[in-house]
Order: structure tokens, then sequence, then C-alpha cells
């Protein structure tokens, strides 16, 4: 476990050139270390709080590096809560280097990622769903995953969580008013009054879970997979939605040896389109652990996108590949349109499917309208603003307060003492409260913060 007292420095932007780059310190020390290396214009400038001023950085040496900006906030008024000082230098590795050694050599420790986050958690200043959000806003890649996330960190998921805390609680106290009277049983009134409580609750984290996939895939992209025997089009297919030339596109069955992964963005959805070697019997050893990735990635995707070549009839290879993909949402797409066409096979005429040319562009907007249609279950409107829960653990954790309330609800019914049902109130309450991370095992909350960047 990291110690939480002592002064940590990091990078607080990336690493490359750019116009300015800040360091960022934050800690007990932090004001003392800036007195000592920085030396302002005004000497009087830097005992304002949130004030930048304009001075030059020297090393332990004395050494001049940088001409630089730096400001303290000081505490309770930062993001850590502690007493934070950032030093805007010009953008350079070398230079950023020098500051952040000089740092540590005054006696400042690096920061872990997310170390910043981390104290402003500790210190009260986030719950961890809004700490959570801190790092989905830097990650997300289109608007849509921009703005759940956005209100996510205005406190979206743990409003929403506090509400079924409170209620929960509520009704907790309630069945634990009777646990002191345990030669009763509990009144016909009370337990309709309880039952309709547990229901409504159920209710709202049904709706919660409903939108959750949404979510899901805004925040992490719709996985689409691209499939198809060899010589289909899968290559071109995913440099046509790429616009550029990534998978090496040639004549020769098989040469997509293994899955390609990459990111783009359709219609404000983040996609995530693999590319995989074709599904097929095969002596060939490096192409059969194609094959078998493939097969795995078949059963993760969001949508299959099957690629059939329409100019030839389909043969047992496009028939395996349809059966590789049997459970799984499935959109056909009916490559070499601008070929002459050979009618569809008829066991593959229950799809829906899309015709294409990969080679000229045609057919690409329907293709990519069909995607989105995909993501928003066919319904046109604004799929984020519905979205409050995106992310796993918090699903989990929901999951987890839906079966305690269920148990309850059964356990109500089937005239169980209140000691019981006090038993499930508890669970549903700890399972909530591991999303805002007041019961969050340290463990836990390590692996959330050791996905941050260094800086944040
Ligand atoms: P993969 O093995 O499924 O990835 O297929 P490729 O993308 O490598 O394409 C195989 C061959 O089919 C290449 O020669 C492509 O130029 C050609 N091809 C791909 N899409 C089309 C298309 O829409 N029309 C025509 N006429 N040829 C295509």
């Amino acid at each position: 476990m990291l110690n939480h007292t002592d002064t940590i420095v990091a990078a607080a932007t990336p690493p490359g050139e750019g116009g300015i780059g800040i360091i960022r310190l934050s800690g007990k020390r932090a004001e003392e270390f800036l007195n000592r290396f920085f030396r302002p214009l005004r000497a009087s400038a830097l005992r304002e709080s949130h004030r930048l001023c304009l001075g030059d950085f020297h090393d332990v040496q004395g050494d001049f590096i940088d001409e630089v900006m730096a400001v303290l906030m000081r505490a309770p008024r930062s993001y850590t809560v502690e007493d934070v000082v950032e030093v805007h230098c010009h953008g350079g590795r070398v230079i950023m280097r020098r500051i952040i050694d000089t740092f540590l050599d005054g006696g400042a420790r690096l920061a872990a990622p997310g170390e910043f986050t981390l104290r402003a958690f500790l210190n009260g200043r986030l719950d961890l769903a809004k700490a959570e959000a801190v790092i989905d806003l830097i990650r997300s890649r289109s608007d849509s995953a921009r703005r759940v996330a956005a209100s996510q960190l205005h406190g979206s998921v743990s409003r929403s969580v506090g509400e079924l805390n409170d209620k929960i609680a509520d009704l907790l106290s309630q069945v634990e008013a009777l646990i002191d009277f345990p030669e009763e049983d509990i009144e016909f009134a009370d337990q309709n009054i309880f039952l309709s409580s547990a229901t409504a609750l159920l209710n709202r984290i049904e709706i919660f879970l409903t939108h959750f996939d949404s979510g899901r895939i805004l925040r992490e992209g719709l996985s689409v997979l691209i499939l198809g025997k060899p010589n289909v089009g899968k290559s071109s297919l995913l440099n046509l939605l790429l616009g550029e030339s990534r998978a090496i596109v040639t004549d020769i069955p098989g040469t997509t040896r293994d899955t390609i992964e990459e990111n783009l963005v359709i219609g404000g959805i983040p996609l995530r389109l693999v590319d995989t070697a074709g599904v097929r019997e095969t002596d060939d050893f490096i192409e059969a652990q194609g094959v078998a990735r493939a097969r795995e990635k078949i059963a993760s995707a969001d949508l299959v996108l099957l690629v059939l070549d329409a100019s030839q009839p389909v043969d047992h290879n496009d028939y395996l590949a349809l059966q590789a993909c049997s459970g799984c949402r499935v959109l056909l797409v009916l490559n070499k349109a601008d070929l002459p066409v050979v009618p569809l096979d008829a066991r593959f005429t229950f799809l829906p499917s899309v015709p294409l040319s990969a080679r000229s562009g045609f057919g690409v907007d329907l293709l990519k309208q069909a995607l989105v249609g995909f993501f928003s279950g066919g319904v046109s409107g604004d799929v984020a603003q519905d979205v409050i829960f995106s992310d796993c653990r918090h699903r989990d954790a929901l999951v987890r307060c839906q079966g305690a309330l269920g148990h309850f609800r059964a356990a109500l019914s089937g005239g169980l003492s209140p000691e019981f049902l006090a038993l499930d109130l508890r669970d549903a309450l700890q399972a909530l409260g591991e999303i805002t991370g007041e019961t969050t095992p340290d463990h836990i909350l390590d692996r959330i913060f050791s996905r941050f960047c260094i800086g944040k």
C-alpha cells in the first residue's frame, strides 16, 4: 500500500514536445519544494494561493533549468485536498525530466498511476464512482461517451446509488424495529409495505441495468467482428471503414493470419473492429491458431459482420463461418456487389444483410447506418441520455444488490423472521457501497487506480 503522507510529483501532461508541459506536486511539502527551486519574478507573488506567477526554475545545484509559470493551490482548495503545486514549463522531455528530478532530489516521491485521484478519493473530495468517471472522461472516444462520463463526474451514479441506498437503509431500520419483538409475526400491513418498497427498488435497478449495455458500449466501444473465409474482402472492408490501409490486402487466401483490432467512431458510436483469420478447416498451424482465436472473439463480440463474396456461390467454408457464429448477432455483408452477383443461398437469407463493394465504396453508408442501428436497437435519438451506469464493476454490484433484494422479497413472502430479512438488506447495502467506495476492499481500490495514467 502506498504512503499517503509524503509529497508526490509527476508530469501531468503527456510526454513529447508541446507548447507547455505541466508538472504537478501534491502533499505537505509541496510549497516548501516550490520555494526552494522556483524564483518568482516578483518576490511576494507566491504567498497568494491559486495565483499563477512567472519565474525561473533552478535545480538542486542552483543551475537555471527553464523559465516557468508556477501556481500553489493551498489545501483544501485543490484537486487532492492537499497543498498542490503546478509548474508550467516549456513542453520538452528533457526540461520536464530535469524539473521532476529536481523535486525528487529535494525529497518528493514519484507518483504512482492515479495517485493524485486516489488522494482526492481518500480525502473525500470524490467518491469512487466520480473518481472512475475522471478516467472515463479522459479516455472517452466519442462525444456521447464523454457526456456519460461527465454526468458521472457530476454525480449521476453517486446520486442514483445514494437514492437506492437511502431507501434500503430506511427499509432496514423498519425491519430492525421488528427484531425487538421476536414473538410476533410481521403484520400483514407491514409485510405489504415492505413488499412494495422492495418491488419499487427492484424496478429501479432493472431500469439502470436495461440502459447499462448502451453505457458499456459507449465506454468500451461496440465490438464488431469481421468474419468470413479468406478472400471475401474482410481486410478491404476493414480498410474501407478505417479510410486507411493498415491490414494487408492480397489475392492469396489466408494472409490475415491473426486478428487485427482497430478503433473508430461511426455516428457517435465508438466501434472496436476486429478482423480475423477466416474460419475454415485448415492444417496450417499458424492459421489454425488464428481460427481458434477467432472463435473466442466471436463469442465475445457484440456483433459479427459475416462477409460473403456475393459474386460466387457460397461454399462449405462460408457455411462453417455461419455455423461459427450461431447464437451471436450477425449482419451479413454481401461484398463484391460491383461484380455480377449470384442469388444468395437459402441458408443465409434469414439474416439481415447489406450489399457492399469494399472496392468501390458502394453501400458503405447503408452499412454504417446498420451498425448504428444495432447499437441503438433501431431506436433513433440520443441513447446516451438514459445511461447512468456504464462500468462493469458497477453493473456487478447492482446485480448483487438486485439479488439480495430479490432474496429479501422471497424471504418476506416465505414468512422468515426479521433477522434474516435484515441480513439481506445489509447485503444489498454492502453491494451498493462498493460502487461509491464506502465498502470497497483495498485490493479492488488498488486495481481501479492502477488503470489511471501517471500524473492523474
Ligand atoms: P480477405 O482475405 O477476406 O481479407 O480479403 P481481401 O480484403 O484481402 O480481398 C481479397 C481480394 O478481393 C482482393 O484482391 C481484393 O481487391 C478483392 N476485393 C475485395 N473487396 C472487393 C469488392 O468489393 N469488389 C471486388 N471486385 N473485389 C474485391
